[in-house]
């Protein structure tokens, strides 16, 4: 049977992703993986979260296994107005939708914003769920280029309004500005507001997308490009995925609420509603205070495996060697000297027993092959030192 006949469009713009594919060769038993962007399930509060998923279940059966209203459960939307406020960024309900995962939020919000032929701007490197929902509408994604304290503002003007002369739509900039995957990179206060003025003098959205930013070692970041915003050009994501577990699939999208109107009934074809158990839980996580409560430790966590990662690549790089320094996060990303193709690499990385992800498929275009992402989430600080150890003799 012929089947592309009947596809739409779409059939032709999905991509697999290629970390995904990737998937087996680095899931080796035994191998110290830099590889899965994943927080560690060693931060997972599991006994506390079966107790809770248990009484939910026994005294609140008929409600939370029930299907529920789209926008999501009104309890936990009140705890992010207020944890939003603590981040400087005043909001209300209105303005508020749960979805599944913030991987859903940006395909809902990719579907009501872009259209096939649209440019969308996006960081180089970029998240690669962010940049493939915006690709599966259609979208044209256009890279920008990025410095230690974020993306580079300069060359933004000319290019969109070299773009607009030649007919095309740019509506949207695409930005990751805390502990960016897959780089590590955080935008500085001072870009976070030209970045704003720009997109005022350019009619233009931002989609913050914000995962990390509680995750930060020492200092918080700086506050969300959302919490400067006046205008209301500023669509704000954050996920429970990273601070407490993904696999609840909670996030939320703030928005103003005309954009959040018309996300709800996109969303309401998607899945009706967010999974009402996993809301619930992790409403009650909130109540108990549980997210909160738990980020010092987490901080921790990942501060020492970071400072082991720098500690060893300081050590054992060979010259011509760069790397981010991150201040939180998951991610150091690596350039190497630029005959290195790593994506070829790979294979005898994991013959060594390491594996990393290739930088090449978080570029949406000038892609660098002579770059990798090593997340320090997985492995213990004395697996990360061996690790890299033996990436930097192999490189
Ligand atoms: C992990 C991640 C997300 C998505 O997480 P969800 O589990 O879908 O909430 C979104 N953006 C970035 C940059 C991420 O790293």
């Amino acid at each position: 049977m012929e089947y592309t006949k009947f596809f739409s469009n779409v059939a032709d713009w999905v991509k697999p992703n290629p970390i995904r594919r990737l998937s087996t060769l680095i899931n080796r038993p035994g191998i110290i993986s830099f590889a899965g962007g994943v927080p560690s399930p060693e931060t997972f509060p599991s006994e506390k979260i079966a107790e809770i998923a248990q009484r939910l279940i026994q005294e609140r059966g008929a409600e939370v296994l029930q299907y529920g209203v789209t926008r999501g459960n009104r309890q936990l939307i009140e705890y992010i107005v207020e944890q939003m406020q603590t981040r400087g960024v005043k909001t209300s309900p209105e303005e508020i939708i749960l979805t599944s995962g913030s991987q859903q939020g940006l395909d809902l919000l990719a579907r009501l914003l872009a259209e096939p032929g649209d440019i969308v701007l996006a960081e180089l490197p970029s998240y690669i769920g962010g940049t493939y929902a915006l690709n599966n509408v259609g979208g044209t994604l256009t890279g920008l280029s990025m410095s230690e304290d974020g993306l580079d503002l300069d060359a933004i003007t000319e290019k969109v309004l070299k773009m607009r002369d030649l007919g095309c739509q740019v509506k949207l900039i695409y930005t990751i500005p805390n502990f960016q995957n897959p780089s590590g990179i955080t935008m500085s206060l001072e870009k976070r507001k030209s970045l704003l003025a720009l997109a005022s003098e350019l009619d233009l959205l931002i989609l913050e997308d914000d995962p990390y930013g509680e995750l930060y070692f020492d200092t918080p970041p700086p506050p969300p490009i959302k919490s400067l915003d006046t205008e209301g050009r500023v669509i704000y994501l954050g996920s429970f995925s990273k601070v407490l577990t993904p696999g609840l699939r909670t996030a939320w999208v703030v928005a103003p609420s005309e954009i959040v109107a018309k996300v709800e009934l996109i969303k309401e074809s998607a899945d009706l509603c967010s999974s009402m158990l996993d809301q619930a839980i992790v409403a009650e996580c909130a109540r108990q205070n549980l997210v909160q409560s738990r980020l010092a430790k987490l901080r921790e966590f990942y501060k020492i495996r970071c400072q082991a990662m720098l500690s060893a690549l300081e050590k054992f790089a060979p010259s011509g060697t760069n790397w981010t320094k991150p201040t939180g996060g998951l991610f150091v990303w690596v350039e190497l000297a630029s005959q290195i193709d790593t994506t070829d690499m790979l294979s005898q990385a994991v013959e060594q027993g390491v594996a990393y992800i290739p930088g090449a498929p978080f570029y949406v275009s000038d892609a660098k092959v002579n770059t990798l992402r090593l997340a320090f989430s997985k492995e213990t600080p004395e697996r990360i030192t061996i690790g890299i150890e033996k990436l930097c003799k192999m490189f």
